[in-house]
């Protein structure tokens, strides 16, 4: 797999014809934010003749929106003095501070502790489940450029998320009979090899766990390299795990990621979830709904009605996250509840499975109902879909009505609504 980062990503987009200024632009993001494209989204996905306003291209490659303007005119007055590397690094430290690079207090209130001390790389926000960030697999195939993990991808050991032993996870597994459900996160944990990702996957089919039913993935890998369960060395391996799982009465959920139709598009995704789905594993499929790249209910409808036909369940529509490159994919709440309720009208009942617009916020995952009048009152109509505290989960609750919000934190309780914490 051909990859293009740094030098190599600005060389790859001189040699398509972007212009100087854009290259310029290129070298100051990516030195805040990372990228990295496969030669698969280069040649299979990016639509180069609609370049720039390509959605896949808008997904993976830089933009100088995608940093405050003032940051933005920091770095590059730094490029174009020809500041040294470790200065550019300095300085992009500061930057990602600046970016609220854990959103949703993610590290302050999700990492559990476990005989005394705490277990890195493991977050256990919901009581069902728990999410591990296996240290091998903190990376992906390529890049989104909205990711809300891309302070993993920094080489900022401060902020980066990584599991090292698996034993730990038992014990704290073992310890939690609360828990159903573990989800594989990153990064994407099928950049792992087969052999890798089952040392991290058997030791939670022993029968002291036998509470776990479900083991997860969330992984891009089909849209981005679906080679990974075709014809990479080890793909037969790697659905010979699923069939593993399956076969020891365990639930295999591929939480995949799409963002647009067009990563549906190739034969070889087909064929992907087509092998993936005989294995008895159940691909269900996320995104966050973001400006630039899938912004249009006509993407929405067409690519939940293609991933039915496919075999794929919708599962949600997210609101993009109130960190990194958020100025520049951010999407208005009501503008978003708008995509989603336009999108389900245009599919059946089975492509409506997908939730939505759904906030993945500290309390919870909060669905943005609807925008209704209560007496003379325009509020946002609420519900926590999931929730820290699990007796707050199904609770309704009101905001008013702010056409410009695009987070939780810019709303305010209404009509003395009560409020998750
Ligand atoms: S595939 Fe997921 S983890 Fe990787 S960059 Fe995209 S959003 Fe982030």
């Amino acid at each position: 797999m051909k990859v293009y980062s740094h030098e190599r990503l600005e060389r790859l987009a001189a040699e398509r014809g972007m212009p100087a200024e854009y290259l310029h632009e290129l070298r100051v993001v990516s030195s805040v934010l990372p990228f990295k494209v496969n030669q698969y989204v280069v040649d299979e996905l990016v639509d180069w003749s609609a370049v720039p306003d390509d959605p896949i291209f808008r997904l993976t490659f830089p933009h100088r929106d995608m940093l405050p303007p003032d940051m933005f005119e920091t770095l590059s007055a730094l490029h174009l003095a020809a500041a040294s590397p470790g200065v550019i690094r300095k300085a992009a430290r500061a930057a990602h501070a600046l970016l609220n690079p854990n959103p949703g207090a993610q590290v302050d209130a999700n990492v559990p502790v476990h005989e005394g001390s705490p277990l890195a790389g493991v977050q256990h926000k919901y009581a069902e489940t728990v999410l591990v960030f296996p240290s091998q697999g903190q990376t992906c195939h390529s890049y989104c450029g909205y990711c809300f993990r891309w302070s993993q991808f920094v080489g900022n050991a401060d902020i980066r998320q990584a599991a090292g032993d698996v034993s730990r996870v038992v014990s704290y597994l073992a310890a939690s009979p609360s828990v159903t459900d573990v989800l594989f996160t990153g990064g994407d944990p099928m950049i792992m090899s087969a052999t890798v990702l089952d040392r991290w996957v058997t030791p939670l089919l022993a029968p002291e766990l036998e509470h776990v039913r479900t083991i997860r993935f969330g992984t891009k890998a089909l849209s981005y390299w679906p080679a990974r369960f075709t014809t990479d060395q080890d793909a037969d391996d790697m659905l010979r795990l699923f069939d593993r799982i399956v076969a020891g009465g365990r639930h295999v959920a591929v939480m995949a990621h799409f963002s647009h139709v067009r990563e549906l598009e190739h034969p070889e995704v087909g064929e992907a979830i087509r092998r993936i789905r005989a294995t008895g594993a159940v691909i269900r499929a996320q995104a966050p709904v973001i400006a630039h790249v899938n912004d249009r209910a006509e993407d929405w409808s067409a690519m939940w009605q293609r991933l039915v036909e496919l075999g794929v369940v919708p599962y949600y529509m997210f609101v993009e996250r109130d960190t990194g490159a958020r100025n520049y994919f951010g999407v208005p709440l009501t503008r978003a509840l708008q995509i989603y309720t336009d999108s389900v009208r245009g599919v059946s009942g089975l492509a409506r499975s997908a939730r939505g617009p759904v906030m993945s916020a500290a309390p919870g995952k909060v669905l943005i109902d609807a925008v209704t009048d209560i007496g003379g009152t325009e509020v946002f109509s609420l519900r926590l879909l999931q929730a820290r505290d699990a007796r707050q989960v199904g609770r309704q609750f009101f905001a008013h009505h702010d056409p410009a919000a695009e987070w939780f934190d810019d709303l305010r309780p209404a009509l003395g609504s009560w409020w998750p914490r």
